[in-house]
């Protein structure tokens, strides 16, 4: 699970504007990474996406490929050749740089159409999120939602209804906005917990395993635009899917569930207002991404593998040491 945009200011939000508590405090098992890039000493979400999926660091803007440009095969990629379902769910565009980070390799992160065309051909047997626009308004014309249906997808532009059946060969694909999807604060509602439930019910049917990819875009949005409503709004809803899929893994006891960030978002921070020891003023220090490190938080089989202080590109490493690839 990757929060796009969320330090320790962000989760600690949880704390103080949530009337339940916070799931992240269900963890045992923390550590925290070094999000630099190849190319800048802050990242951008594209390459700090592809040093999870890819393990590679690469150049901002970079999807699944590295430095020179070559893609680089992805966790989900391998995982699928080994017969594991994969999902990846977001609340931006499915083809935005996070999710696209698994499932594409293109140059740079704004060719979403070219990266709507990797989805549709690639390993990926869920997707959820907006992005539409991509699929269906294209400068070459063609009709990638027809493309999909005839790879095996079932494909749903407005609701998250999906009839998931125990059919093996059918894959499912959730388009549910042209760009975005809505703000919390502007009646999102919960999608990004329906489609992380919904993707969990269909990819636990695969008897050798899933790999989901699930996103909280928008908490980055919120603190680009220095906007606290916006941030915390997003924190909230992923901190309750986040207690679902904890609740998931609780019953399910072999499932890895890791959740952290690309980077740091606004220079976010959790301020005294104007010294009033009792008051908090959520306060931003830049309009863009900031360099201090991500918490990695980790539960169940090899979490413990996951305390330290290491580069992003280890998470990478140690799922695949622990799943022996
Ligand atoms: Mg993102
Ligand atoms: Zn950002």
């Amino acid at each position: 699970m990757i929060a796009d945009g969320t330090g320790i200011s962000q989760i600690s939000a949880t704390q103080f504007y949530h009337s339940e508590p916070s799931n992240y405090e269900r963890f045992k098992h923390i550590g925290l990474i070094k999000t630099s890039s190849a190319s800048d000493l802050i990242t951008d979400s594209a390459a700090g996406a592809t040093a999870f999926s890819a393990g590679v660091k690469t150049y901002n803007g970079a999807i699944g490929v590295n430095t020179d440009t070559i893609a680089t095969p992805t966790l989900l990629e391998d995982l699928s050749e080994r017969g594991y379902a994969t999902g990846v769910i977001a609340t931006s565009t499915i083809t935005h740089a996070t999710p696209a980070s698994f499932y594409a390799h293109v140059r740079y992160r704004k060719m979403e159409e070219e990266i709507a065309e990797a989805l549709t051909y690639s390993s990926v047997d869920f997707f959820a999120g907006g992005g539409l626009q991509f699929f269906t308004d294209r400068s070459d014309k063609k009709d990638l939602i027809s493309e999909l249906t005839k790879n095996g997808f079932e494909i749903e532009t407005t609701s998250l209804n999906g009839n998931i059946t125990t059919d093996p060969n059918k894959k499912y694909g959730f388009l549910l906005a042209d760009g975005g999807m809505p703000k919390m604060i502007e009646g999102r509602g919960s999608f990004l917990y329906d489609a992380t439930a919904l993707g969990l019910s269909y990819l636990k049917k695969d008897k050798d395993g899933f790999f989901l990819m699930v996103e909280g875009s928008q908490i980055d949005w919120g603190g680009h635009n220095n906007d606290s409503d916006y941030l915390i709004g997003e924190m909230i809803d992923f901190d309750v899917v986040l207690g679902n899929v904890l609740d998931f893994a609780k019953k399910d006891k072999n499932t890895l569930v890791i959740v952290t960030a690309d980077h740091e978002t606004g220079g976010f921070t959790l301020a005294s207002d104007d010294g009033n020891y009792n008051k908090i003023k959520p306060s931003f220090s830049t309009g863009g991404h900031s360099a201090t490190m991500v918490p990695v938080f980790a539960y169940g089989p090899g979490a413990e593998e996951f305390s330290g202080i290491y580069e992003n590109t280890a998470i990478y490493e140690k799922i695949k040491a622990l799943l022996k690839l």
